[in-house]
């Protein structure tokens, strides 16, 4: 039997790593890399020179199998993505899954995440939250905002770059000026930022800011949130 870990890895500020996710990448018999070239920046930084193979999305299920063998045979093998907790909108639900099926131990090595980050410093309550992820890019992606704006708590969303405009218009056109959120922009990276604010002040600062870049999380109060 072996031990199937799923390390966190920082989501921008490399310093942002545990000592025990480094001493457990050293450790395992190989790392799983949603992209092992992404990862090299951050296995290169901390002396880290532990087999790696590559594990994302697109070729998930068939890599499942490879790992399970690994685990089988009583080797400990730990997976991470490019940034922040595997499984959290990235590859590792299948794999941990599996691995439980089978008997074998499951240890979560914690760290960031951008969801949690951005909910902690959106300033918007933290009480009670739903998170949403990525919404789809077409279909389903309405019925998805209209079910977003009506709950009563806090909702977290991933949002691209190329899109994060359109989705600021589409939340104001569903729930009008006055509802607030946070944008927030590479965080734990040089040019982070908390853009927050009633969706209309948002929609504003955002414009005001000219060609936008970088990665984003937005946090929308609930519906009868007010200060
Ligand atoms: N597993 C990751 C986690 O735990 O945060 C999320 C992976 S998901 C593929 C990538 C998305 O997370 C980005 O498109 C962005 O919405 C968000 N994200 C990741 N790093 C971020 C950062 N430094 N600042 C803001 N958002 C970030």
């Amino acid at each position: 039997m072996g031990t199937f870990y799923l390390v966190a890895t920082p989501i921008g500020n490399l310093s942002d790593f545990s000592f025990r996710a480094v001493e457990v990448l050293k450790s395992v018999a190989v790392i799983a890399c949603e992209d092992t070239r992404t990862s090299s920046r951050l296995l290169h930084h901390y002396d880290i020179t532990t087999p790696t193979l590559s594990y994302h999305q697109h070729n998930e299920h068939r890599k499942v199998e490879l790992l399970m063998e690994q685990l089988d045979g009583g080797r400990d093998i730990a997976l991470i993505s490019d940034a922040g907790t595997p499984g959290i909108s990235d590859p590792g639900f299948l794999a941990a899954r599996e691995a439980h099926k089978r008997g074998h131990t499951v240890c979560a090595i914690p760290g960031a995440s951008a969801a949690i980050t951005a909910l902690a410093v959106s300033g918007l309550p933290s009480d009670r939250f739903l998170f949403e992820g990525f919404l789809p890019s077409k279909k389903g992606r309405s019925a998805r905002l209209d079910a977003v704006v009506e709950q009563e708590c806090t909702v977290i969303l991933y949002e691209s770059v190329h899109r994060i405009g359109r989705l600021i218009g589409e939340l104001r056109e569903r729930s009008g000026d006055d509802r607030m959120i946070a944008v927030c922009r590479e965080l734990t990276k040089q040019f982070e930022e908390v853009i927050r604010g009633s969706l209309a002040d948002v929609t504003k600062k955002v414009e005001d800011h000219q060609n936008i870049k970088g990665e984003f999380v937005v946090i929308i109060a609930g519906k009868n949130y007010k200060e």
